[in-house]
């Protein structure tokens, strides 16, 4: 069994800050932050991170900021600030009016960057980018001191305020801290704090012409925000002694940075560079192609805030890194939607059937239970009629010994409405079945009293002229392998995408669904959960995606662990 995640877990984050209120370090304050880059879309990983600092802050009565580290004027764009927006408030997270940006620092940054120089600190150094990374050594060589690092304050001071007022090239100078370059700590060699970059930043434009490297933004950020904690994943570990050292010159308040392991997830990438290499090399549609591990994806394939939480909160967090199985974010899902959707019927590969002994042209309205999970979903009624819709693969001509559908004298149950009996097949010159025949019982309408006699399968159906065409898309993983960077030689991630991952079919639905709206999500009975198109779906031509198929791998691998186990 899958255990309740309502009750959220202990996890080592929380005990540290359970700790530092009883101590009452931070004025008992807990403050914490997302701090995306807007150089790409969100994706689950992402999820897990705003989970993680939206709901520190909500349990223990503290705040969470959004925070943009746009930094980078090269990488960043406006389309991307507006798409993480969208989709931090869409989890269901609120900053209040603690929306903020690195770039609304930069002149903070900057003053704290001449307090260094002043302090004799830091310098301004001539080297190439070629010779800073010769000189950084190895990690089994130290570096070597660069021959600028001796100039004067005074001279440091003066190149600083030149390289700001645009009097250099891009990559001529670059403004380092001065710290040890023979440190085991290769982030501690003389880093790099300042470079001159004559590039437009979509918010401060052409105000500047020096950047901050991220590492010198990063951790004064959390400092101007007075953060409490800041969460940051493992690949950070070895820059805190930086952030930390940058502090203490400066003399300014110190966050308390915490790393825990970034998600990853089976058969998925999630690193915003390759996700941006399937957009443009058009393996997708999209960063919102519903195949995308992106929240703008998950989303509209049909995912819900509260499924993308429940995950989150389950995977937990974790001081190692670790691989989560996409079935878990599958079982979430169908475990909201379950609750949620009402079922329907929809026929995704028709084959008609013609019930002679019914009346031509009659039309009987048949009432069907929304869904039985949820007794306030009502009921709606179905028409049913002498021609109708079934799947290809619910009947066999020739049935096999655990097929219990239709066949040549067989009966089957039709969903909400008769027993039928299959009585003759119909076939074209090249032997390709055609329609089939049936008659029908009408003393086995379902909900009459009369009506128990049992048969063993049961189909759903759609009535041939009572019935709507829908484009109807089923995806599958967009990756072949559970890890997507296991390649051959010379090969990339992209050598493992999933050929078949998205396949269209022309199915025909209920009528009801005409009045379905974007974004609308149903149960198709037997077949999955489907959700209406946010962006294609339009009234002449429904579009729906499947978000899960119905079969739910994760609850059988928990079955076979637990029988292991025994
Ligand atoms: P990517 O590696 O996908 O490019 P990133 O770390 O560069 O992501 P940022 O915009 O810097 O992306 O991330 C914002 C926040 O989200 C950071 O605090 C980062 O640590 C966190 N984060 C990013 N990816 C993951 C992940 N897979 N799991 C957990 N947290 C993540
Ligand atoms: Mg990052």
């Amino acid at each position: 069994m899958i255990e309740d995640t309502t009750t959220r877990s202990k996890n080592f984050i929380k005990e540290i800050i359970a700790a530092d209120l009883a101590k009452g370090k931070n004025d008992s304050r807990v403050q914490t932050r997302f701090p995306p880059e807007p150089n790409g879309y969100l994706h689950i990983g992402h999820a897990k991170s705003i989970v993680l600092n939206f709901g520190l802050a909500d349990e223990y009565q503290g705040h969470c900021n959004l925070r943009f580290d746009d930094t980078n004027p090269v990488k960043e764009e406006e389309e991307y600030i507006q798409s993480i927006i969208e989709d931090v408030r869409w989890l269901g997270y609120d900053w209040e009016d603690r929306l903020y940006f690195a770039s609304d620092y930069f002149n903070r940054l900057y003053e704290l960057a001449e307090q260094l120089v002043k302090s004799g600190k830091a310098f301004v150094c001539d080297l190439t980018a070629q010779q800073i990374r010769e000189y950084r050594g190895t990690l089994t060589d130290p570096g070597k001191n660069s021959p600028f690092r001796d100039r004067p304050i005074e001279e440091n001071l003066d190149l600083l305020r030149r390289m700001r007022a645009g009097e250099f090239q891009d990559g001529s100078r670059v403004l380092r801290a001065k710290i040890d370059m023979t440190s085991p700590n290769l982030n501690m060699r003389d880093p790099v704090i300042y470079r001159i970059l004559h590039t437009e930043h979509p918010r401060t434009k052409d105000t500047w012409c020096i950047y901050p490297m991220y590492d010198w933004a990063h951790g004064l950020e959390d400092s101007i925000e007075k953060i409490t904690h800041s969460l940051c994943t493992l690949e950070f570990e070895d820059h805190r002694p930086l952030y930390d050292w940058y502090l203490i010159q400066l003399g300014v308040y110190r966050p308390q940075q915490i790393e825990f392991a970034r998600l990853n997830l089976s058969y998925t990438v999630l690193s915003k560079r390759k996700l941006l290499q399937l957009v443009q090399e058009g393996h997708v549609t999209g960063w919102d192609d519903p195949r995308m591990p992106t929240i703008s994806g998950l989303r509209r394939r049909g995912y819900t805030p509260e499924s993308i939480r429940h995950f989150c909160e389950r995977v937990g967090i974790a001081k190692k890194d670790n691989i989560a199985d996409i079935a878990l974010l599958e079982y979430y899902i169908r475990e909201d939607l379950n609750k949620r959707t009402s079922r329907v019927m929809a026929v995704l590969n028709p084959l008609k059937i013609i019930i002679d002994n019914y009346p031509v042209g009659q039309v009987e309205q048949l009432e069907a239970i929304n869904n039985p999970e949820d007794a306030e979903a009502g009921i709606r009624t179905i028409p049913f009629s002498r021609e109708l819709y079934i799947e290809q693969e619910d009947f066999q001509e020739e049935p096999h010994r655990k097929f219990f559908r239709l066949a040549p004298g067989r009966e089957v149950r039709l969903k909400h409405a008769y027993i039928i009996k299959c009585e003759e097949i119909v076939k074209d010159e090249m032997g390709n079945i055609l329609e089939i025949h049936c008659s029908y019982d009408p003393q086995t309408k379902s909900g009459d009293a009369q009506s128990n006699r049992k048969v063993k399968g049961t189909l759903h159906w759609v009535s041939v002229t009572n019935s709507i065409e829908a484009e109807v898309r089923l995806y599958d993983r967009l990756f072949v392998k559970a890890n997507p960077d296991d390649v051959e030689e010379g090969a990339d991630f992209k050598s493992n995408l999933n050929p078949q991952s998205l396949e269209i079919k022309s199915a025909r639905v209920e009528p009801g669904l005409l009045e379905a709206q974007p974004g609308d999500r149903f149960q198709f009975l037997r077949r999955g959960y489907f959700c209406v198109d946010i962006k294609d779906s339009t009234p002449e031509k429904l579009v729906f995606n499947r978000t899960v198929p119905l079969r739910d791998s994760w609850a059988r691998i928990e079955k076979m662990n637990a029988r292991q186990k025994q």
